[in-house]
């Protein structure tokens, strides 16, 4: 057995949005074993860290990434070799945990072999929650082709964020092949987006029934759907077809509100990304096609977010960033504090991101039986939202797992 004792730290609980000052965190192998003052000891084996009062707080969870996007051009990113790829998508995922993300949910591109590689200690990384590729119509969010590229080639192997499948069965089978490969979740093309190349942002995409199907797959699994949607028309068919977490959905209304109440889904905003996309998208590989769609959806993000703060939706963090604006992923908790409390934002990268992907009270919580994914910061990330945007800064230690990943 491997045991870490972290003495006298100030443990941010984020249920109760509270420290608990001079705590010591008794951790055995994978998972935390004790909490408590000096009662705990070190057993004998145990490496002892003196957290010296300084901040101790879940590893964070992004609840939307793209790890094999090394760049903005997703047309470009489809013909590149695998191999490739995934090399890239190895400097992303490090860098990813190097900023305090203890596991990311990969919302298109990611596969079993990436995660494999990460779970093996391969590739340094956060903990990979892959859905394979993203499902989209013929036309849609994940159909890079050009127009007048007119063969599919959706071979498996291929890299890139999507596979086109029209019809309820072709949906089917594509879900159930995510599924075969181990897929956390299955991800939904559910309108038009800024990175494809020939879609409107305010289109819906996927009939209803090529939508249940998904659905129904997943669910059969003991999994869920996600669904990329921007407007409250392609948000509220999806939530009434039973989807769980919304992507963006920058447009969604009051009666948007309502629906995620009633059907006890998920709001993952990607704010960052949208400010990203402006000022650096091209210098990344964003087409200037893809590049004038930002400005469809950039300003309403915010006022997205306050809506849905203000109506009690479950809200979490991502950034689905892309090529080389991904080191801008933590500015997403300083955006996000404009609107609401720093606890809410924090908890949206913690406990309600753990809730979403059902691993509530194993990740983004620090307690007894928890896996031991554990931040060290240097302030005070309540009063201080600074604190976990610039881990430049701020981030002393990154575990995960119950080993130390990166200090600084
Ligand atoms: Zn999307
Ligand atoms: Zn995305």
């Amino acid at each position: 057995m491997t045991s870490v004792l972290i003495t006298n730290a100030r443990v941010l609980d984020v249920h109760g949005g509270e420290y608990l000052e001079g705590t010591n965190i008794l951790i055995a192998d994978d998972s935390i074993a004790e909490i408590g003052g000096g009662e705990i000891k070190a057993l004998p084996e145990s490496i002892v860290i003196d957290a010296k009062g300084r901040t101790v707080l879940p590893g964070l969870i992004d609840g939307h990434v793209h790890v094999t996007a090394s760049t903005a051009d997703m047309s470009a990113l489809a013909e590149w070799s695998p191999t490739y790829v995934a090399a890239r998508a190895g400097h992303i995922l490090r860098d990813m945990l190097h900023r305090g993300f203890t596991t990311v949910r990969d919302m298109g591109g990611a596969d079993h072999g990436l995660a494999d590689a990460v779970r093996e200690g391969y590739f340094p990384g956060p903990r990979l929650l892959f859905g394979g590729k993203a499902l989209s119509q013929t036309g849609g969010h994940g159909d890079m082709r050009h127009p007048s590229r007119i063969v599919t080639d959706d071979h498996p192997c291929r890299a890139g964020v999507g596979v086109v499948c029209d019809g309820a069965d072709e949906v089917r089978k594509a879900a159930r092949e995510q599924l075969r490969t181990g897929a956390h979740h299955i991800k939904l093309m559910l309108s038009g987006g800024v990175a494809s190349p020939t879609d409107r942002v305010d289109s819906t995409q996927l009939s209803l029934d090529e939508i249940r199907a998904a659905v129904e797959e997943a669910e059969a699994a003991n999994r869920y759907v996600a669904g990329h949607a921007y407007t409250a028309r392609a948000i509220n068919r999806a939530l009434l077809c039973g989807v769980r977490s919304i992507e963006h959905g920058n447009l969604l209304d009051e009666t948007s509100i309502e629906l995620f109440k009633q059907q006890g889904a998920f709001y993952v905003p990607t704010l960052v990304t949208y400010r990203a996309l402006a000022e650096e998208g091209p210098r990344h590989g964003l087409p200037e096609g893809s590049h004038r769609k930002v400005s469809d959806v950039l300003e309403h993000g915010l006022r997205a977010l306050e809506l849905a703060h203000r109506g009690g939706v479950e809200i979490v963090f991502g950034s689905d960033l892309l090529g080389g604006m991904h080191p801008h992923q933590s500015e997403e908790f300083s955006i996000r504090a404009a609107v609401q409390p720093t606890i809410d934002v924090i908890r949206s990268a913690t406990s309600v991101a753990a809730r979403l992907v059902g691993l509530q009270g194993r990740i983004g919580e620090i307690t007894p039986g928890a896996c031991a994914d554990i931040l060290m910061v240097e302030g005070d990330p309540l009063n201080d939202i600074a604190v976990l945007a610039r881990p430049d800064k701020h981030l002393k230690l990154v575990m995960k797992a119950g080993r130390i990943m990166h200090q600084s």
